[in-house]
């Protein structure tokens, strides 16, 4: 194969770039490495841009109990780990960096990454997840690493013995809350209606615990506190069924309420949903775009599990493949 130009990823070995790539995966989550792993079982050698922070979502769980393979759990990052020494086993070639810009209409395709470098491909596979997503109140975005993360996994350590709050009624919500009982003295689970929306198993696991509390029927109106000073102090909810208004004394408030596809810069050339995740033909991963397919989060808006990602991944290799083979 002619190689003809080389990029360092963050682990210093030397990446080699071709000419001109046959698939190019973007996204480094259970979607893009599964993808990475059947194309490259498939002798497509994919090159995969991992982005930065890599590994997506998972990187940010504990436990991970419903992969298949795993009866007694596995972490997050471990799982990722895992997958990806299986795709590096059968060389897919990794580079630690972000596409700043993605060129899909022409053809080939071009990703232009942070660092300068362009990488010219006939096919590319979107795997670039979901981010949190916050409530958009301008006294959240003021105390943002101040008290209001989106992230237990991360910033659960600093509230040692103090009283914190969680936002939403999904399974984030409650995964946060069991989280965050390791730390807190408190957790309040604050949920705009008076069903959860978690699973099952989760539910029962969290409405028995102790230190977690919910308050229902309720929204977040402003976070209180000084980003100068002692960060969050506190909220002011709203009880969406009477409208009465109460503070809550929290150190810390924690958003779990879903996540927004990373399709940034990816609008004006494909099609997507108005949620803005990119829309895919029928059962398969092919976008309106030839070449162009997407996997995982960043193209599902209802199963979004560790899972389905990388049975879309799968998918996404095989339909490479076989667009390769037509479009020789
Ligand atoms: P989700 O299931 O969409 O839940 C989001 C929650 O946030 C809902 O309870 C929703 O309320 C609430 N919400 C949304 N917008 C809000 C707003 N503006 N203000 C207040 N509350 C708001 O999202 P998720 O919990 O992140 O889960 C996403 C997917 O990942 C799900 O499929 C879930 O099963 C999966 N997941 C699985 C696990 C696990 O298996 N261990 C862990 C985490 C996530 P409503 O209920 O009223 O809509």
């Amino acid at each position: 194969m002619d190689f003809n130009f080389t990029t360092e990823n963050d682990t210093e070995k030397e990446t080699k770039v071709k000419d001109l790539e046959n698939v190019v995966i973007v996204g480094s989550g259970p979607a893009g490495l599964t993808a990475a792993l059947y194309a490259a079982r498939a002798s497509l050698e994919p090159l995969l841009i991992e982005g930065m922070p890599s590994g997506g979502q998972l990187m940010d769980t504990t436990e991970v109990e419903n992969f298949p393979g795993y009866p007694e759990s596995v972490k997050g990052p471990e799982l990722i780990d895992d997958i990806k020494s299986q795709a590096e086993k059968f060389e897919t070639r990794f580079i630690t960096e972000n596409v700043e810009k993605f060129e899909l209409t022409s053809n080939p395709k071009i990703l232009h990454l942070a660092g300068g470098k362009k990488i010219k491909t006939r096919s590319v596979i979107l795997a670039t997840g979901a981010s949190a997503r916050y409530l958009g109140l301008d006294s959240e975005k003021k105390l943002k690493g101040f008290g209001v993360s989106a992230c237990a996994v991360c910033d659960g350590f600093f509230f040692k013995d103090q009283d914190v709050c969680v936002v939403g009624g999904g399974d984030s919500a409650l995964e946060d809350a069991m989280y965050l009982t390791k730390f807190a003295r408190k957790v309040h689970v604050i949920h705009r209606r008076d069903k959860l929306r978690a699973s099952r198993i989760m539910q029962d696991r969290a409405l028995k615990m102790d230190k977690i509390e919910f308050i229902w029927d309720s929204v977040v109106e402003k976070v209180l506190g000084d980003p100068k000073g002692d960060g969050v102090t506190g909220v002011k909810i709203k009880n969406v069924k009477n409208g009465k208004t109460s503070k809550l004394k929290v150190t810390g408030m924690f958003v779990a309420i879903g996540h927004n596809p990373n399709t940034k810069g990816m609008e004006n050339q494909l099609e997507l949903d108005k949620k803005r995740f990119i829309k895919t033909k029928g059962k398969s991963t092919l976008t309106n775009l030839p070449g162009v397919f997407a996997a995982g989060d960043v193209m599902d808006p209802v199963y979004q599990q560790a899972v389905t990602a990388a049975g879309s991944g799968c998918k996404a290799a095989l339909d490479v493949e076989k667009f390769l083979m037509e479009t020789k």
